[in-house]
């Protein structure tokens, strides 16, 4: 039951070929040439109608993976639940998708087709005609294909209308659509954030209600999908849509307990502070990585449970900090499977910032030359913008920073032991041995639990 297709010729659109890469066009020709349709679709074609450089171009075409493999050897195919061929030219890899058809037409094998109980799309490989494949998209905007056979755009949802009203708008019934693929839920405030759109009222409707099928979620794909969320360049926005949404919850269920109604929390405005400055960064063509975003994101866990083993321990505070770290990220990897690569950097952030304080001697050379100094002043400076007890401390830093070496042996020999703020005391020798853990007696009062 797909709408009329709408088809505007090469000069009623505006998208011209000197828009879109190299690469892509040399794999929508060959495709051409050799027969068979090909289509810019997605987000290409929806960016360039905005006015936006595209990220990537995607590709559709009514060759199935295997035809196009024969016709590029730099094509090798990837997927599971989509199969699509990659088209490689060094770092610049262009998808090639086959037409979706409908899962009710063939859903005899499993290794084709499969929903789970929950009504969510396993597997994804019947294939389709273009009326079909465009039905089987998400949003109306993703749903416009420029042709290379003639230029020409061809909307079947009233994607156009849709861009120009600023309207996001799911293809086909919201409930349907989210719970065929709940990831749907996070793309719609992704596209609301980064291209400025509202969603409407009936896409937006049934979000809250279906936000915990995010749990359904393996964690590799919301890891990918978070880093689209957060490294976007649109991070502060698209946490507020996250909040709005009941969205938020489900990704990080620890962070949550810490937000309040107000949003006004040092936590939460240290958090804030941090997604402000990725965006900055991101505006600025600056390097971002998602350490440093987890390592934000779940500081104020960190803080709050290393509190709590301190009051409910006689541990010194950094096996509690050690304590809190681990559960921290233990806990986050439930739903976010964040590569180890990038959980050891968080460590090192937050280890650091016990470390920071501690400058007299040749500390402060050491941590200096730490790979990771770096990124935990820039940590320690968003901490100081909420908490004014830092100040000394970074401006310290700072200034070690832009000193010489003679300076730098000054400013360490009359640096203090240990500054406020700091949760650790200035015992090195004390870190590695665990003391022996008292019997907790029954009277001692439960301080700061709360
Ligand atoms: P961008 O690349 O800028 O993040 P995009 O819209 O191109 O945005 P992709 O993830 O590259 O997003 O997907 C390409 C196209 O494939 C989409 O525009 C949409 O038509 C379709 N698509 C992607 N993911 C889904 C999904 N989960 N459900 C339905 N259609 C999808
Ligand atoms: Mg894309």
């Amino acid at each position: 039951m797909a709408d009329e297709r709408r088809i505007l010729t090469r000069d009623q659109h505006s998208i011209s070929r000197r828009q879109i890469s190299d690469n892509a066009l040399k794999v929508l020709y060959r495709l051409n040439k050799s027969g068979y349709d090909a289509y810019l679709v997605g987000g290409g074609v929806r960016d360039l109608l905005l006015g936006k450089q595209p990220k990537d171009f995607d590709i559709v075409t009514d060759a199935t993976p295997e035809q196009i493999k024969r016709l590029f050897s730099n094509c090798r195919l990837v997927g599971r639940r989509f199969r699509l061929a990659h088209v490689v030219f060094g770092r610049d890899v262009i998808e090639v998708a086959t037409f979706r058809g409908h899962h009710h037409k063939v859903n005899t094998s499993k290794h084709i087709s499969s929903q789970s109980d929950e009504g969510m799309l396993l597997r994804d490989n019947v294939y389709g005609t273009i009326e079909e494949d465009a039905e089987r998209r998400d949003f109306t905007v993703n749903a416009l294909y420029y042709s290379i056979k003639d230029f020409s755009l061809h909307d079947f949802h009233g994607g156009l209308d849709d861009l120009d009203a600023g309207t996001l708008e799911l293809i086909g019934d919201p409930e349907t659509r989210y719970r065929e693929d709940p990831v749907r839920m996070l793309r719609a405030i992704r596209f609301a954030a980064k291209l400025d759109l509202n969603i409407s009222e009936r896409s937006a409707a049934p979000i809250r209600e279906l936000a915990p099928l995010l749990q359904d979620i393996p964690p590799a794909r919301l890891f990918e999908e978070t880093l689209k969320l957060f490294q976007a360049g649109h991070a502060l926005k698209t946490y507020h849509l996250l909040r709005e949404y009941g969205l938020f919850a489900p990704l990080f269920p620890q962070v949550a307990t810490l937000l309040t109604k107000e949003n006004n929390s040092p936590f939460e405005r240290f958090l804030e502070q941090a997604l402000t400055n990725t965006d900055d960064r991101v505006a600025a063509d600056l390097p971002v990585t998602p350490a440093f975003f987890y390592a934000a994101l779940l500081w104020g866990v960190v803080e709050k449970r290393s509190r709590d083993f301190a009051n409910e321990s006689t541990l010194p505070p950094q096996d509690t900090l050690l304590l809190a770290m681990n559960e921290a990220i233990d806990q986050q990897i439930k739903t976010i499977a964040i590569p180890r690569r990038f959980t050891s950097d968080v460590r090192e952030i937050w280890l650091l910032q016990d470390r920071l304080p501690r400058r007299s001697g040749k500390r402060a050379e050491r941590l200096f030359a730490h790979p990771r100094f770096r990124a935990a002043f820039d940590f320690l400076e968003l901490r100081g913008r909420i908490d004014g007890r830092l100040k000394e401390l970074i401006q310290w830093w700072a200034e070690y920073q832009q000193a010489n070496a003679g300076q730098r042996d000054e400013l360490a020999s009359h640096s203090p032991a240990v500054a406020h703020g700091s949760p650790a005391d200035d015992e090195p020798s004390e870190r590695a041995k665990p003391r022996r853990r008292r019997r907790r007696s029954p009277r001692r009062p439960k301080e700061g639990a709360a």
